[in-house]
């Protein structure tokens, strides 16, 4: 099997080290989610953008923002795993109507799928965690990739409580994983409440399977409703422990010694 390393193509950001100090500071950390978008969209427009995943309602409430900040330069992007459920592409085409905005689209490479298919099956993620990893490394992080190779820094809906893998997300990071570009989570402090309160005042477009049970919304056969009140990122890949639930996209593997 390839690493990580062998998939990812993700060149070094062009982020001037004054922005890095800044960042190092954590003097951005108690600021408010649209200044930080604000910041964000001084900083580096055109090159920063939003990656949803549009299963979850954090992306949508931060495309809200960005749109009532600046829509023209207002830019988010998504990755077509090929393994999406149908709900997810029909918030894909509101959100595009409701904003005016194109999603703009990656795709996996269709030579990694094949062999991937070829060697392991259709479902070869329910039987290690290394080709469950695998697969989210060839229809997630590979094309994600290729998504920042053109950005200095990108926005995404990651929140502090949102489980055991994101009790350290900050509202700026320096992503190493992806050569040290800006990374902003806006809403990194903000409640699960605070999120729907958001999306309810706002009318803002979310996935219809959340009012069906589905917290987090991520490839159909790797998500699952969960009993009220359970852990956000409970029904995703849940056979497998809380501490493993991430798919490469917002961790490096490799940092943590487990690369495939
Ligand atoms: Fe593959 Fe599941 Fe990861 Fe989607 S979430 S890329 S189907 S392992």
């Amino acid at each position: 099997m390839k690493t990580v390393a062998q998939l990812e193509l993700v060149s070094h950001s062009r982020v001037p080290e004054e922005i890095l100090e800044q960042v190092r500071s954590g003097a951005m950390d108690g600021w408010p989610a649209e200044r930080l978008i604000e910041w964000g969209f001084e900083q580096f427009a055109p090159r920063i953008a939003l990656s949803a995943s549009f299963g979850s309602p954090e992306g949508m409430v931060i495309v809200d923002l960005m749109h009532r900040i600046d829509a023209s330069r207002t830019r988010v992007f998504t990755i077509d795993t090929g393994r999406l459920p149908q709900e997810t592409y029909n918030l894909m085409d509101r959100v595009r109507d409701r904003y005016g905005i194109e999603v703009e689209l990656y795709f996996p490479q269709p030579e990694q799928v094949q062999a991937m298919v070829r060697n392991h099956g259709l479902n070869l993620f329910y039987e290690t965690i290394e080709k469950r990893r695998l697969c989210c490394n060839v229809r997630k992080v590979e094309p994600l990739g290729r998504a920042l190779a053109n950005l200095d820094a990108w926005l995404s809906g990651l929140r502090t409580e949102q489980g055991v893998t994101r009790t350290d997300v900050r509202p700026v990071e320096i992503d190493h994983a992806h050569g040290d570009r800006i990374k902003l989570n806006p809403l990194a402090y903000w409640k699960q409440e605070e999120v729907w309160s958001y999306v309810q005042k706002n009318a803002v477009p979310v996935n219809v399977l959340h009012a069906k049970g589905y917290p987090s919304v991520g490839c159909a056969p790797c998500s699952r409703a969960v009993p009220e009140g359970e852990d956000e990122r409970s029904g995703r890949w849940w056979w497998e422990q809380a501490e493993s639930r991430e798919c490469g996209i917002h961790i490096d593997y490799e940092e943590q010694g487990s690369g495939i």
